[in-house]
């Protein structure tokens, strides 16, 4: 079915990017606008809504704080309306747990009735004056196609799975990203292996190790790096997550922007410091029994395919830096191998030819979120980009902290004035060298 009404605004994908954006929008803006998503309900990562893990960025990076602190969507206006404002003015942090962040995402989208779920977008047609959306509902799968005059693309990551690790059943060897929804017939196994040693490992290790003396299994982290790493959180070295960093690194060429992406490596990849201090003191407390669980930490090796033998997973391996294989036996395997940018699989096909591309891989993005299309600057209609971010905008691509002042340049752009103000010169560090100083 054929919409007739125009939209100005459509936005594919509700996770935390977008509906920061439609909560923007609905306060401040009279625009007609849409936000369609796939599953049946908000839920932030469902699979590794681990019990005790905190967000990783200050409760002032929610929805709408950094554009608007008096938003009747803040969280702080959550835990008022919740009456647990005096809870977490004694709980003295500033990271608010996971689980919390999820359920106060989900009350800002009760309060949004132009976000609709069970909704996937299909396919996106540029007609050359405005574009169509089209939308399978999940339930009773209809299609309508919605006619928008910009879009916004918010379809998150997806779970990179390695070469050599696919296609095995689900139950046994799966991603960290459904971790929860197998724990109960994982805990079961007689060893478990965790492949990889970002934020994910960390997390799904320690709430291992705290399960650990209930259910006797061995329990093993191998990764590939080094070893098992902090990541860097100074306060100067957060500095790179400003908006300020972002002007300046978008400005480089794109071989630059690839070579900074490396030099920054610390500050993305690496494991917050208060997990692995909660790591190390339930392997020192254990240690302590003569009956202590079993326990493989082994970084420097490459878990190089996963295959299954009977009832039980034979990981082939490498010792890098011996250059030494061996095989591993393990009952159970999760996958903390990261996330990539999830393009819906319409994309290129839909504007492959005709947007500009920085690589095969990366599209050209404006600094204003907008992909460039071929035909030229004076389009009326845009499509507006929050996913596949990193080669454009910098490190900061899925941090929370930026995704607010990523809304504002959007919400401007598309009105053509400043509804929320942008705000620049934030930090002490700069990245340039004036030519006047
Ligand atoms: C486990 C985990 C923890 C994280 N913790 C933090 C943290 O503490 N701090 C921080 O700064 N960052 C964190 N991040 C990184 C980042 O902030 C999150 O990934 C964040 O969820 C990104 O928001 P998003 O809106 O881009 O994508 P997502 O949250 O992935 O949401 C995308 C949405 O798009 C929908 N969708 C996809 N395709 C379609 C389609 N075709 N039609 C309709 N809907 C579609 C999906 O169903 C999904 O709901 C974390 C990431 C992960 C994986």
């Amino acid at each position: 079915m054929e919409r007739e009404e125009m939209y100005d605004c459509i936005g594919i994908g509700i996770g935390p990017y977008n509906l920061s954006l439609a909560a923007l929008m609905d306060e401040k803006t009279d625009l007609k606008v849409r936000f369609f998503d796939k599953t049946p309900e908000f839920q932030w990562h469902p699979g590794m809504l681990i019990d005790l893990t905190d967000l990783q960025v200050p409760f002032i990076a929610d929805l709408v704080t950094f554009a608007n602190p008096q938003s009747r969507y803040s969280y702080l206006n959550y835990l008022h309306t919740h009456n647990r404002l005096y809870k977490f003015f004694f709980f003295h942090k500033f990271e608010m747990p996971r689980q919390e962040y999820n359920d106060y995402a989900s009350w800002v989208v009760k309060q949004l009735p132009h976000c609709q779920f069970h909704s996937e977008v299909t396919g996106v047609k540029d007609t050359g004056a405005y574009f169509e959306v089209e939308v399978r509902n999940g339930q009773t799968e209809e299609r309508e196609v919605y006619k928008a005059r910009h879009v916004v693309m918010g379809t998150g990551s997806k779970p990179l799975i390695l070469d050599g690790m696919e296609g095995l059943p689900p139950e046994d060897v799966h991603h960290t990203s459904s971790y929860l929804f197998h724990k109960e017939s994982t805990v079961e196994s007689a060893s478990i292996t965790i492949i990889g040693s970002g934020q994910s490992a960390a997390e799904v290790f320690h709430d291992l190790l705290k399960e650990q003396p209930n259910h006797p299994y061995k329990l093993t982290w191998m990764t590939r790096s080094e070893g098992i790493l902090q990541l860097e959180s100074s306060k100067l070295g957060q500095e790179f997550f400003a908006p300020d960093y972002v002007d300046y690194f978008h400005g480089l060429s794109f071989e630059k922007r690839l070579e900074a992406l490396k030099t920054l490596d610390q500050l993305r990849n690496g494991i917050d410091m208060d997990t692995l201090n909660n790591i190390y003191n339930i392997l020192y407390h254990h240690s302590v029994s003569e009956n202590a669980p079993d326990i493989v930490i082994q970084p420097l090796t490459e878990v190089q395919k996963i295959r299954q033998e009977d009832d039980h997973y034979v990981l082939e391996c490498r010792q890098w830096q011996e250059e030494r294989d061996f095989s591993y036996v393990s009952g159970k395997v999760i996958l903390a191998t990261g996330y990539v940018p999830n393009i819906p699989s319409w994309f290129d096909e839909a504007l492959g030819d005709k947007i500009v591309w920085e690589d095969e891989k990366r599209f050209k993005v404006s600094r204003d979120y907008k992909l460039v299309f071929k035909d030229g600057e004076d389009r009326s209609h845009h499509f507006y980009t929050l996913t596949n971010l990193e080669h454009s905008h910098g490190a900061g691509a899925t941090n929370l902290g930026l995704s607010v002042d990523r809304n504002i340049a959007i919400i401007n752009d598309i009105t053509g004035k400043e509804v929320y103000k942008t705000q620049r010169n934030t930090i002490f560090s700069q990245f340039s060298m004036d030519e006047t100083d």
